[in-house]
């Protein structure tokens, strides 16, 4: 529904960005506040209204979309908008007798995936991206040649499409529809004399064209930024938008989930009995130094959490998530202590389990190896390898005896 109500109430254009909507907002918010102005009435309502929709993107993707029906029926408009609005919107559908009616149609959106770094959507950047797009042709305004030189197809009469027809048996025939080769599709064609010079008929030129794209603090991986209208342009086309999607680089360090963060650290055995720091080097180059005092023990695998050291929330970037970092332990190697020292580590350590020894002559004592996980595959196969060769000795019908 070419619903524009919102974008005017706000003073700006349908592509306008989202800073532009802000700063419009801001601006008016203070001019129509009711402290300052009280004989406007409603008037701050519906800026206040118009500006919740449209600084949040997906409820102003519903309201381009469906206009203000949209918001009410998807229950996604937060607040009802204010009485003015909703009467206007009602008496403009009913008044027009369908509010579908006399709408532009619109050109499809385009995607562009962005890649971005996490330092990126922590402290936010702006990035220039260069895209080429078609607009009309401004000599001859998208018409194509001379006013008037334009003529229906005579061939598909205008529909840009031809049918034929195939007898297939007696009394039946088959319908084919194809692509009509006179106006190639267009319904419509230009003498080679008429036709403008500068688009040579196709109404429209291909232009590059710069967007700025703010990656605002807290942005996620696959996030979407919106460029209102600045999709190809067509004549008698609303263009699409432009959509960029943000797609987080992965990083070395920092692995994140929704706006917390996690980091792996690894510290000796050492550090997790006896106190330890370490320094993280933050996304915004800041350095935590992280302290854990001797004695509060840390375990393999124990996860800490560090409360707002994660990432920036998108709209409310002074708030953060949490940073949690996962320990690894690394014990020491073999022998890299003397018995004598042993004994010592021993005396500080809890003491061990009661060991009893079992009586009678069952008791036999067996080596502990080294033991590798390939290793263990390979024996493996080769205990079923064997199983197999017995299988294939027995006749039918004989089992086989161990199991
Ligand atoms: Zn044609
Ligand atoms: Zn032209």
């Amino acid at each position: 529904m070419a619903d524009n109500k919102l974008y005017e109430v706000l003073g700006v254009t349908r592509s306008a960005s989202d800073s532009e909507i802000k700063r419009s907002y801001h601006k008016l918010a203070k001019e129509f506040h009711p402290d300052k102005n009280p004989a406007a009435g409603d008037k701050f309502k519906e800026i206040s209204y118009a500006y919740e929709v449209l600084s949040d993107t997906k409820k102003r993707q519903v309201y381009d979309k469906y206009g203000l029906k949209g918001l009410q029926e998807g229950g996604q408009g937060g607040g009802f908008p204010p009485d003015d609005l909703f009467g206007q919107f009602f008496g403009d559908i009913f008044g027009m007798g369908g509010g579908s009616r006399g709408r532009v149609p619109r050109s499809d959106d385009t995607m562009h995936p962005l890649k971005v770094t996490l330092e990126d959507m922590y402290m936010g950047k702006t990035t220039k991206l260069q895209l080429s797009k078609n607009v009309i042709c401004g000599p001859c305004k998208g018409i194509g040649g001379k006013p008037g030189s334009v003529v229906t197809c005579k061939d598909c009469h205008g529909r840009g499409l031809k049918v034929s027809y195939q007898q297939i048996a007696p009394h039946m025939t088959r319908q084919f529809q194809s692509r009509c080769p006179t106006c190639h599709g267009q319904g419509e064609t230009i003498n080679d004399k008429d036709k403008c010079p500068k688009c040579k008929g196709k109404k429209v030129l291909n232009e590059t064209k710069i967007l700025e794209v703010h990656v605002e603090k807290g942005m996620r991986d696959n996030q979407k930024i919106y460029f209102r209208g600045e999709g190809d342009q067509q004549p008698d086309t609303q263009p699409g938008d432009v959509i960029i999607v943000l797609q987080q680089k992965p990083h070395d360090i920092f692995q994140r989930t929704g706006d917390d963060l996690l980091i792996r650290h690894k510290i000796t055995l050492t550090e997790a009995l006896c106190g330890f720091e370490f320094i993280i080097k933050h996304l915004d180059g800041r350095d935590l130094l992280v302290r854990h005092a001797p004695g509060e023990v840390i375990k393999p695998g124990d996860l800490k959490g560090i409360q707002g050291e994660g990432m920036p929330l998108y709209k409310n970037p002074f708030e953060k998530g949490n940073l949690y970092i996962k320990f690894d332990v690394a014990f020491p190697d073999n022998n890299f202590a003397t018995e004598e020292q042993l004994k010592q580590i021993e005396t500080a350590l809890p003491p061990r389990p009661a060991f009893v020894m079992p009586t009678g002559e069952d008791v036999e004592e067996v080596n502990l190896m080294e033991y590798t996980a390939s290793e263990r595959g390979s024996r493996r196969e080769e205990a079923y390898a064997s199983d197999e060769d017995e299988h294939m000795h027995a006749g039918p019908g004989v089992q086989c005896a161990h199991q």
